[in-house]
């Protein structure tokens, strides 16, 4: 079995459902459900129920919510790393209406205190790791921090630059090996470190060459998939480090499914991509990225962020081994 470590946020959602979404002043009834959330969370139940060997390095209030991570965490068999924290637990407020549109508000909370000395403090976790990932609803120093240390040991990194508006520097960039983005978190790195300004939704039409030139200014000497929702996704790989691909760069459909709700559907690509290239390091690169689309497809027929992350025995029920 691979081993993961996966270093994020972890949020417990309250979700309103309204007839529209509530203005200044205004108060509505709705329905209420609650759950857990975080992309931190999310990416790391999917690479435990895809297979992997996972722990989960976040921080954590003294509070109801801590106390709902770390029962979560222990009933998908995740082994949690908390640093506590003196403020309450992250939370997301969310409104959605009738039309499925949505505004969400997130308190950041104990997930802002993650800290480079925690992370350092489990620096002999990551190193036993095959794959770090993270993403970046945590402190960039405390990513950086624990991609370094993955590097310093050989463990290969994987960094989901989410959220879109989330700063993405350099040193990061250099320290990550395999870099995830959605159309557009790569439309906001591409503004901020090649200057070009190409809308996210434009990117699934760009010519493959030039997708891949862009991605090799980005990641010049790593690999970028960049994922394009129903439209799967495309791999670029710099010349000399192919991980085992015939083609420096190529697209991968996605799977045809009856998506009822993509909430969460990158987290679940994520958290498989990890537990795939873990579990067969030395398997050409095509074959996680496949599992890992199959993945994130069976996830979108299903409701919710966490909750719907399947098990490693229904997807292969569903698309054969
Ligand atoms: P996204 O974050 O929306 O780009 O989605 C991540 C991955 O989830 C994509 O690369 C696909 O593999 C998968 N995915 C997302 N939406 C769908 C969909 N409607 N049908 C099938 N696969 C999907």
């Amino acid at each position: 079995m691979g081993k993961v470590v996966v270093v994020g946020s972890f949020n417990v959602d309250h979700v309103w459902t309204t007839a529209a979404l509530p203005r200044a002043g205004e108060t509505l009834s709705g329905e209420y459900a609650t759950g857990p959330g975080g992309k931190g969370f999310n990416q790391a139940v999917a690479a435990r129920r895809a297979g992997a060997d996972t722990a989960f390095v976040c921080a954590l209030g003294d509070d109801m919510g801590g106390q709902l991570a770390r029962a979560l965490a222990a009933a998908d068999g995740i082994d949690l790393r908390g640093q506590r924290s003196e403020r309450s637990t992250g939370t997301a407020g969310v409104y959605v209406d009738g039309e499925g549109r949505n505004s969400i508000v997130i308190g950041a909370g104990a997930n802002a205190d993650l800290s480079p000395a925690f992370i350092a403090s489990r620096r002999d976790l990551i190193a036993a790791a095959d794959v770090l990932l993270a993403q970046l609803e945590s402190p960039a120093e405390a990513v950086l921090a624990a991609l370094r240390a993955a590097r310093a040991s050989g463990v290969i990194t994987l960094l989901n630059p989410a959220p879109a508006n989330a700063v993405v520097t350099a040193e990061l960039l250099s320290a990550t090996d395999i870099l995830t983005p959605n159309e557009t978190e790569f439309s906001a790195l591409l503004a901020r470190h090649v200057g070009e300004r190409i809308e996210g939704d434009a990117v699934a039409a760009l010519d493959q060459a030039r997708l891949h030139a862009l991605c090799r200014e980005l990641s010049p000497a790593g690999t970028v998939v960049v994922t394009l929702g129903a439209s799967g996704c495309f791999v670029s790989h710099a010349e000399d480090v192919r991980r085992g691909d015939d083609n420096a760069y190529y697209r991968i459909a996605a799977e045809p499914v009856r998506a009822i709700d993509t909430t969460g559907a990158g987290d679940a690509f994520n958290g498989a991509l990890a537990a795939a290239i873990a579990s067969a390091p030395d398997a050409p690169f095509a074959e996680p990225i496949r599992r890992a689309g199959r993945y994130a497809a069976l996830s979108t027929e299903r409701q919710g962020a966490a909750a719907s992350m399947p098990q490693a025995a229904d997807v292969q029920a569903r698309f054969g081994p």
